[in-house]
C-alpha cells in the first residue's frame, strides 16, 4: 500500500535518509524504532509529504507522490498523522476538531460529518467530552482526539510518530489500546515508538533505523530475541 523506493533525504550536508526501501502492505502494522536522530520522524514526514525527498519515489496505493498540486493534495488525505504533540484546534471543541477536515477538505455535510465524528469519538471512548475545548482534556484524551480526527479523514494509511511520549504514564496505556484496537481493524499502520510492548503484541513487522538507514527488518518476535545487527542490539541492550 505504500512503497519507498531508493528514497534519499538531505537536510543540507546532513544525510538523513539514505537509500531508504521499504514496502507496507496492506493491514499491515509496521513499527519503526532505532536511536534519538536515526531518522524517523523524518520518514513519517516524507511518507506524506511534509517533507520533500531528493531522490527515489513513494507510492501509496499504487500512486506516486508528485511534488506538489492537486493529485499530491489528495494522496494526503489518504495518510492521517498523529504526532507527539497532539496539534488540536484550541479554540475549537472535540467535535469541530473531528468534524472540520471532512467538511473542509473533503466538502462532506456537516451533519454527515457530525454523525461521523460522533462515531469516531465514541469507538476513543472520549464520546462524553465533545463540548469540551481540547485544554478541558487530559493528555490522553487529547492524543485519542487526534487519532480519531485523523481518522475522520477515511485514510488508507495512518502514521504515528511517538504518539504517547509526551504523556503521563497512566495515560500511555489507553492511547496504546486504541491503536491496539485499530490495527486488529485491519487499520494499515506505521508507528514511531518506544513502547516496546506495543511493538511486540500489535506489529507485524519491526524496521530498525539508524544513521538514517533501515539496520534490519524482522517480526518483533526474530527481532526481540535475536535481532542480527550490533547497532540493533546495541539499542535493545540499553532499553533494558
Ligand atoms: P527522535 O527519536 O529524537 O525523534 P528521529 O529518529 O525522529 O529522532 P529525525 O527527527 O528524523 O530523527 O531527525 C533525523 C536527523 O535530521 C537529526 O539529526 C535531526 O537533527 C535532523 N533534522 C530533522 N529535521 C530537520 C530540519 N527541519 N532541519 C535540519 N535538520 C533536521
Ligand atoms: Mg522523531
Amino acid at each position: 500500500l505504500v512503497v519507498l523506493r531508493d528514497v534519499n533525504k538531505h537536510f543540507g550536508a546532513l544525510h538523513v535518509l539514505r537509500d531508504i526501501d521499504l514496502t507496507v502492505r496492506r493491514g499491515e502494522v509496521v513499527v519503526v524504532i532505532g536511536p534519538s536522530g536515526s531518522g524517523k520522524s523524518t520518514l513519517c514526514r516524507v511518507i506524506n509529504r511534509l517533507e520533500p525527498i531528493d531522490s527515489g519515489t513513494i507510492t501509496i496505493d499504487g500512486a506516486e507522490l508528485p511534488e506538489e498540486g492537486r493529485e499530491l493534495a489528495r494522496l494526503r488525505a489518504e495518510v492521517g498523522m498523529v504526532f507527539q504533540s497532539f496539534n488540536l484546534f484550541a479554540h475549537k471543541t472535540i467535535l469541530d476538531n473531528v468534524m472540520l477536515g471532512p467538511v473542509k477538505a473533503k466538502g462532506m455535510r456537516p451533519r454527515d460529518a457530525e454523525r461521523r465524528a460522533k462515531d469516531l469519538l465514541d469507538r476513543v471512548g472520549v464520546a462524553n467530552q465533545s463540548a469540551k475545548r481540547p485544554a478541558q482534556l487530559s493528555g490522553g484524551q487529547q492524543q485519542r482526539v487526534a487519532i480519531a480526527r485523523a481518522l475522520a479523514m477515511q485514510p488508507k494509511v495512518m502514521l504515528f510518530d511517538e504518539p504517547t511520549s509526551a504523556l503521563d504514564p497512566e495515560m500511555i496505556n489507553e492511547v496504546l489500546d486504541v491503536m491496539t484496537d485499530l490495527a486488529k481493524d485491519g487499520m494499515t499502520m506505521v508507528v514511531v515508538t518506544h513502547e516496546m510492548g506495543f511493538a511486540r503484541r500489535a506489529a507485524d513487522r519491526v524496521v530498525f533505523m539508524d544513521e538514517g538507514r533501515i539496520v534490519e527488518e524482522a517480526t518483533p518476535e526474530e527481532f526481540f530475541t535475536n535481532a542480527r545487527s550490533p547497532r540493533a542490539q546495541d539499542f535493545l541492550s540499553k532499553l533494558l
